[in-house]
């Protein structure tokens, strides 16, 4: 039994139907960009920083705080440092998101990114938990797995000041071991489907085809165009893509389009109806990323590893607009990271 969505859109009142919709997206980027350096052996880079025992763990400390400042400083996000030497800064943007969303719930997350089955996000579980711990710090463990994704593809992952980017970091740590969706061939007309077969799409997705309006209505409506008619009734066949289980997380990169920015999607089988909300955005301009981190309570943290580790409360997403989110500082709006609670 897959799973069919219901897609609400907060931000209209629309209600996504499934297979009322027109357009589909095209899945993901070619496989041939993708294919990843199978048998070739990770030869491991010693890490570009100074090792743990030179790097004490930072802590944020303020002189004097107002209760307020002290309340933000206990709740908020911890960022990753850039490194100037070899940029890092897809990786300071898309992990420190990725451990915001991690630290809500250590055990449930551990379990979660377990399941997805990838070595380079179990690398990042096993290092959340040291870091955590404080038995390491967030610069080393990044900087342990960026010589894993740098053997597995040293132009995608590249050392020096050259950028990576964050969309092919989240489609590399996001990609599941085994297929996580079923695509089926069904007609838009009449009731005509043909059996449901494994699809490649994971959990981190790129547009390419018609744009939907929005993020919550482009996870409602996943499939592509058929060149195919439908053998009873004659009219377009379409291919549409469900998830087997509930994703605990998403990665949507959208750059340059209209597609509004969702502040949830909820998933809907049987009686169960999951919820993602909109935890991170990513930002890109001047060859940099900075980040956008969004807590379950709404509110918004901005965090540029330039600036060190230091998250910065920007208020909250209820009264920011959809252009708001779409641009920080002058950079625009990359891509977007979703996750249950
Ligand atoms: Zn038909």
């Amino acid at each position: 039994m897959s799973l069919r969505w219901s897609a609400n859109d907060p931000l209209h009142a629309e209600t996504f139907q499934f297979g009322k919709l027109k357009h589909g997206l095209q899945h993901l980027k070619s496989s041939s960009k993708f294919v990843p350096a199978l048998g070739s052996k990770p030869v491991l880079r010693s890490p570009p920083s100074s090792p743990p025992a030179e790097r004490p763990l930072k802590r944020l400390h303020t002189a004097a705080v107002s209760e307020d400042e002290e309340m933000d400083e206990a709740t908020a996000p911890i960022g990753l440092e850039w490194d100037g030497e070899d940029w890092s800064c897809a990786y300071d943007a898309f992990f420190t998101i990725l451990y915001d969303i991690w630290i809500q719930d250590p055990k449930a997350w551990s379990r979660r990114f377990r399941a997805i089955d990838n070595k380079y996000l179990t690398t990042l579980d096993t290092g959340f938990q040291q870091v955590f711990a404080e038995e390491l710090s967030f610069e080393d463990l990044r900087d342990s797995i960026r010589p894993m994704l740098h053997a597995l593809n040293p132009d995608d992952f590249p050392w020096g000041q050259f950028g990576a980017s964050v969309g092919t970091l989240a489609y590399e740590l996001l990609k599941p071991q085994s297929s996580v969706t079923l695509n089926q061939h069904m007609c838009t007309n009449c009731d005509y489907e043909e059996p449901e077969i494994d699809d490649r799409l994971g959990y981190a997705l790129t547009t390419t085809g018609p744009q939907p309006a929005s993020t919550a209505k482009w996870i409602g409506g996943l499939g592509h165009h058929s060149h195919d008619f439908c053998p009873e009734c004659q009219a377009r066949m379409t291919w549409k893509i469900f998830y087997k289980g509930f994703p605990s997380i998403l990665t949507l990169e959208y750059p340059d389009t209209d597609i509004k920015t969702s502040h949830k999607m909820f998933f809907a089988a049987d009686d169960q109806k999951v919820t993602l909300y909109l935890r991170g955005v990513i930002y890109l301009g001047g060859f940099h990323f900075t980040s956008r981190i969004i807590h379950s309570d709404g509110t918004v943290w901005y965090h540029d590893g330039q600036k060190g580790h230091a998250c910065k409360k920007q208020g909250h997403l209820r009264s920011m607009e959809d252009k708001d989110l779409r641009k920080c500082k002058g950079r625009k709006l990359m891509l977007a990271v979703y996750a249950q609670e």
